[in-house]
């Protein structure tokens, strides 16, 4: 404990200013990107921590049990290990008992409309699985804030990493956040499938202990050489996806930035 205490200390001198509210906030805690609660056995990738104010640290715990909820859908079905169906169940409990009004509206879709959308789109179904048991979310507007939430949060924490920790980013950068679930990808509609991403660096497959922690979160991004725009394109388990656009200055980058916004809000709408 107090080894522990004597490193968050450290952490905290070193890293004096909360990243999350633009740039004037002296850091009180360690914060946790995305939160511990997604991953499985305790095995979060190293690295992702952030220094925050308690206010900042605070805002977000509802978010992230929505998105560790979101993370663990269909686990059961294709994921065999049992680490993966303990912690699916553990996280389902949690959520039901935390947040039961608004697990009651994950809707699904029909076991027909499941077929179709497989059908149309090549999905094969794991041996044994039926088609019922395709996880297809839809999510209500109801999740809107904490998603929005999660991904501005995401965001700021992304571009610091990614800035090499040396660019907070200031109250005013515009943060624009989609999110999407499979029922997207089945239509073809994924931001995947947008020419932006193609050029974005590789996915970054996080590790630890040699687990690839992939099944839980992985992402790709791009970001201008000024630290001013960024994008990152965020995936989350089987079925939850989230693309976050930050744009401090409309250069060129900036621009394509804009483009690429506008062109997924033919068939999304950006998280209000
Ligand atoms: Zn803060």
């Amino acid at each position: 404990m107090g080894q522990s205490l004597t490193k968050v200390k450290r952490f905290l001198s070193n890293n004096p200013i909360c990243i999350f509210c633009g740039g004037v906030t002296p850091s009180t805690s360690q914060d946790h990107i995305p939160a511990r609660s997604i991953f499985i056995d305790r095995k979060w990738p190293e690295g992702y921590v952030f220094s925050a104010c308690d206010s900042c640290n605070n805002s977000s715990s509802d978010a992230e049990y929505l998105v560790s909820f979101l993370t663990a859908v269909g686990w059961d079905i294709l994921d065999a290990s049992e680490a993966t169906k303990q912690k699916a169940k553990e996280v389902f409990e949690e959520f039901i008992i935390r947040k039961h009004s608004l697990a009651k509206k994950i809707t699904s879709a029909s076991t027909n409309q499941k077929r179709a959308l497989a059908r149309q789109s090549g999905f094969e179904l794991p041996r044994g699985a039926t088609h019922s048991q395709i996880p297809l979310a839809k999510l209500p507007p109801e999740f809107d804030a904490a998603l929005k939430t999660f991904g501005v949060k995401l965001a700021k924490a992304l571009h610091y990493l990614h800035s090499g920790n040396q660019f907070i980013l200031p109250a005013e950068a515009d943060i624009t956040a989609f999110g999407e679930t499979n029922t997207s990808w089945l239509r073809g509609e994924s931001f995947q499938d947008y020419e932006l991403f193609n050029t974005l660096f590789p996915v970054q497959n996080l590790r630890r202990e040699n687990i690839v922690l992939s099944q839980q979160f992985s992402y790709s991004y791009g970001m201008t050489g000024d630290f001013r725009n960024s994008v990152f394109i965020c995936r989350f388990g089987h079925v939850f996806n989230l693309a976050l656009f930050v744009v401090l200055d409309s250069d060129e980058f900036g621009d394509s930035v804009n483009r690429s916004i506008d062109s997924l809000s033919e068939n999304h709408s950006p998280i209000p």
